[in-house]
């Protein structure tokens, strides 16, 4: 069992995009309350004073759309100047990133995963509920900043849709070949679009495997993350091909994650609602640091606990009332 010391916050729950298996258009979405988000002053006082000491020592930023989030760069700064800090990284559509790469680069970031999920500019805009002048162009703008400005890993998200964007994944795979950028497949989930997922189903990472493997081969690579991801790699290619398999393959038992919401909700696993922490209430009621701290310990403790049921009861058949935007995905 891995220890559980990676913590994903979400900054933000809004975002700039309404991709269709996260928060489609037309979806009443409800955002947390402006006054309901944690403050910077509070998220670090949590990092500081509860995070750390519980073991916390690798954490992700993500949303909503972690760039939207005023003082972002001011934030990565603080995490990345707590001494205890080992791992620093955000997820991000990468849209407002080509102005922002160096600054973040700077404050202290080091890696950084971009959702890609098309090569095509309709595709691209269809997936991600834009009309108008495309968005694709200024996304790909933003990765080549990033990877120009020393990004590494700069990891490439694509959630394969069935009959969408999945006649694009050797294109996608062959981003790997010539630089040294990890594409990661993220099996869809029936998280925030459950009649999208009816209708289109998913595709197992084994079949986007197999077409990878029919037209390059594939190499089981030797890198092992230590997250979700199953690595191999195109013989002789730079980077590598992950594959995130959480319908097909469940991987609970080395799950070492977990989620804390733009509005200060702790929750210990993706798919469990039951067992969450409401910091920011706690905070915000004088309760002292250091019974948030034991709770917040007891959590950790029976996290194994939790994910040997989810483990039993799997993910496919369930649907999910909340979105990743709203969950921090
Ligand atoms: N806005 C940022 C982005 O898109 O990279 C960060 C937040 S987003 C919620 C984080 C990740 O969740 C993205 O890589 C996205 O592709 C993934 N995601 C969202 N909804 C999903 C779903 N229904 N199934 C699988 N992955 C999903
Ligand atoms: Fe926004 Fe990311 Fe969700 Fe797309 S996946 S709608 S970019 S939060």
């Amino acid at each position: 069992m891995n220890s559980i010391d990676y913590l994903r916050i979400s900054l933000i729950d809004r975002c700039n995009f309404r991709c269709q298996y996260c928060m489609p258009e037309g979806t009443e979405l409800e955002y947390i309350r402006q006054q309901d988000v944690l403050s910077q002053e509070e998220l670090l006082l949590l990092l500081r004073d509860v995070f750390v000491p519980c073991g916390f020592t690798r954490f992700r930023l993500t949303g909503g759309e972690p760039l939207l989030r005023p003082g972002v760069v001011d934030i990565v700064r603080a995490i990345a100047n707590l001494p205890q800090t080992q791992d620093l990284s955000m997820t991000t559509n990468a849209f407002l990133l080509a102005g922002m790469a160096q600054e973040l680069y700077e404050a202290g970031l080091r890696r950084i995963n971009i959702s890609l999920d098309s090569l095509e500019s309709d595709t691209f805009d269809k997936i991600v509920g834009h009309q108008g002048r495309s968005r694709w162009q200024q996304v790909w703008k933003g990765i080549q900043a990033a990877h120009q400005v020393g990004f590494d890993p700069l990891k490439l998200n694509v959630v394969v849709i069935p009959g969408v964007n999945d006649h694009e994944i050797l294109d996608l795979a062959a981003l790997s070949i010539d630089r040294a950028w990890h594409i990661r497949f993220i099996e869809f989930m029936p998280i925030g679009n459950a009649g999208l997922f009816q209708d289109k189903g998913w595709v197992p990472s084994e079949a986007i495997r197999q077409s990878i493997r029919d037209r390059w081969g594939l190499a089981e690579s030797s890198v092992r993350g230590n997250g979700p991801a199953d690595v191999f790699r195109i013989p002789g290619a730079k980077g590598t091909l992950g594959f995130i398999s959480q319908m097909s393959e469940c991987f609970c038992d080395r799950c070492n994650r977990m989620r804390l919401s733009a509005d200060g909700w702790l929750r210990p696993c993706l798919l469990n609602e039951s067992e969450q922490l409401d910091l920011k209430t706690m905070l915000r009621a004088g309760i002292p640091i250091a019974d948030i701290r034991s709770q917040v310990q007891h959590l950790v403790a029976i996290k194994p606990e939790i994910n040997y049921k989810l483990r039993h009861s799997g993910t496919t058949g369930v649907a999910y009332a909340r979105t990743m935007s709203q969950i921090g995905g």
